[in-house]
């Protein structure tokens, strides 16, 4: 039993109103790989990173129970750097700068033992890449991709036909309305899932998320946080708790996505409170739990009739 996760592996440049960080450790496949450790191991990264990437971030990931055999580490390179700008509200973001560095030659080469993982999270990467990864999959059970807005504009026939072999595709409000250029966010998620897969997130920033099957939706709410440090990555942290989650309870009835969203959630709350990620870095199941249970107790209610 294992989850494979490919993704970015980064130096990020954030702004936010309320901090700043040059270089952090960042990219999608850092934060899927750290938030799903706390549900399942070991976790089969297919990445690469220039030799500038130093041996903490990698102990960091070992300490995790991050296999780092699919990893390449490039000699004389330089890693993947993001910049990106927050707004006062948290919820929007300029990208500052997009350096792909020793992404720009990446071939990602799947190691013999990582091709019968049955859990795959395609993390937000280029989606020629992310065909390339699924072509090398042997017998995968449960798919779970994740893009972004770059994506959509650029590579929008690529990302459409990884779109059509997953199983779940994660992706936040604005991104759903520029796939389908439909504002209303119910057609939005109809329109999507007609072009393939069997489940669709919605993640709505502060406002919590969506869960979209044919025929049901469950809505989680948003943790209510008074003080969001920097939001970067809190979208592939609720990817990694979410997968992480499925792999552990091996049961992809609706129902229990709906908790595997509630564990997403938890886990990007812990993100969003920290940079970096510092926020996910030493959890304990004992705050995972506490948090689940506190976000279930946001929408609990009575129905009695008085
Ligand atoms: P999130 O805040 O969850 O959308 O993810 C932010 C992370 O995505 C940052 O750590 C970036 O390094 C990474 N990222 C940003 N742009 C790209 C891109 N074009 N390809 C891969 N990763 C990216």
């Amino acid at each position: 039993m294992s989850l494979l996760v490919i993704g970015s592996l980064a130096f990020d440049t954030v702004i936010t109103p309320f901090a700043k960080a040059d270089n952090a450790l960042g990219g999608s496949a850092v934060y899927v790989s750290v938030a799903a450790s706390y549900f399942t191991k070991p976790i089969y990264l297919v990445g690469v990173v220039g030799d500038d990437f130093k041996e903490e971030h990698v102990k960091l990931l070992k300490d995790h129970n991050v296999d780092i055999e699919g990893l390449q580490i490039i000699e004389n390179g330089k890693t993947f750097r993001w910049g990106g700008k927050y707004h006062d509200d948290m919820n929007n973001r300029d990208t500052l700068f997009t350096e792909l560095n020793v992404f720009q030659d990446f071939d990602p080469v799947i190691p013999e033992n990582y091709k019968k993982s049955e859990y795959v999270l395609l993390g937000n990467i280029d989606p020629t890449l992310q065909l390339r990864v699924l072509k090398q999959i042997i017998s995968p059970k449960f798919i779970v991709c994740d893009t972004m807005n770059l994506w959509i504009d650029i590579k929008n026939a690529e990302l459409l036909e990884v779109i059509k072999q997953v199983h779940v595709l994660i992706i936040n409000d604005s991104e759903a309305r520029l796939i389908t250029k439909e504002p209303n966010l119910i057609k939005a998620a109809k329109m999507i899932m007609k072009m393939g897969p069997e489940f669709l997130i919605i993640k709505k920033g502060e406002h919590g998320a969506l869960l979209f099957s044919k025929d049901k939706i469950f809505s989680a709410p948003a943790y209510p946080l008074e003080n969001i440090y920097d939001p970067t990555g809190a979208g592939d942290t609720f990817a990694g708790g979410f997968i992480g989650y499925m792999q552990k309870t091996q049961d992809l009835s609706f129902e229990n996505m709906k908790k595997a969203v509630i564990y997403g959630s938890a886990l990007a709350s812990f993100c969003v409170e920290h940079l970096s990620t510092k926020g996910i870095e030493n959890l304990t199941q004992t705050k995972i739990q506490e948090r689940f249970k506190e976000f279930l107790s946001l929408t609990e209610c009575s129905d009695d009739e008085k």
